[in-house]
């Protein structure tokens, strides 16, 4: 059994589609054991994305996290990390695979309606960074 982190990112909590996006996981048989909605400060959003520290898209990707309300999510299953980036779809749009999240979501490459851990260690550094042991209900 796997976890990972999911966030609903601001694009899409202000759009309206926090529905459709967690239907997806339970249509798709994926566990939510752990939930809330958070607004982040910027300093916040740095440490969660520190990874991309160097990239040169890092000041607008840290602001946008912080536009407005995200909603963070522990998914559970058999290998839910690679499960939910297929759901997720190409991090780009215009790439991603029809039905995906980001293909029916997303608006650019930044905006992209959703985020999911990217492997194990990821996983358990970015859940650490929301929830700790009491607030997941595996
Ligand atoms: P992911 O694992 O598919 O989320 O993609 P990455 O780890 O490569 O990038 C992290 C996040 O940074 C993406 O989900 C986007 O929100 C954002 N991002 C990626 N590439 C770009 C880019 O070229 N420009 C901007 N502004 N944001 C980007």
């Amino acid at each position: 059994m796997q976890r990972t982190l999911s966030i609903i990112k601001p694009d899409a909590v202000r759009a309206g589609h926090l529905g459709e996006i967690i239907a997806t996981f339970e249509k798709n048989l994926i566990r939510i054991v752990a939930m809330k909605m958070v607004h982040l400060s910027q300093r916040e959003a740095e440490g969660f994305y520190a990874v991309h520290r160097q990239r040169p898209f890092f000041g607008e990707l840290t602001a946008f996290m912080c536009e407005g309300p995200i909603v963070v999510m522990v998914l559970e299953g058999q290998e839910v990390i690679a499960k939910n980036r297929e759901l997720m779809g190409a991090t780009n749009p215009a790439q991603a695979a029809e039905g995906t999240l980001r293909k029916r979501f997303a608006t650019s490459i930044q905006n992209n309606a959703v985020h999911g851990s990217d492997a194990p260690e990821t996983a358990a550094f970015e859940i650490g960074y929301f929830f700790n042991a009491l607030e997941i209900a595996g």
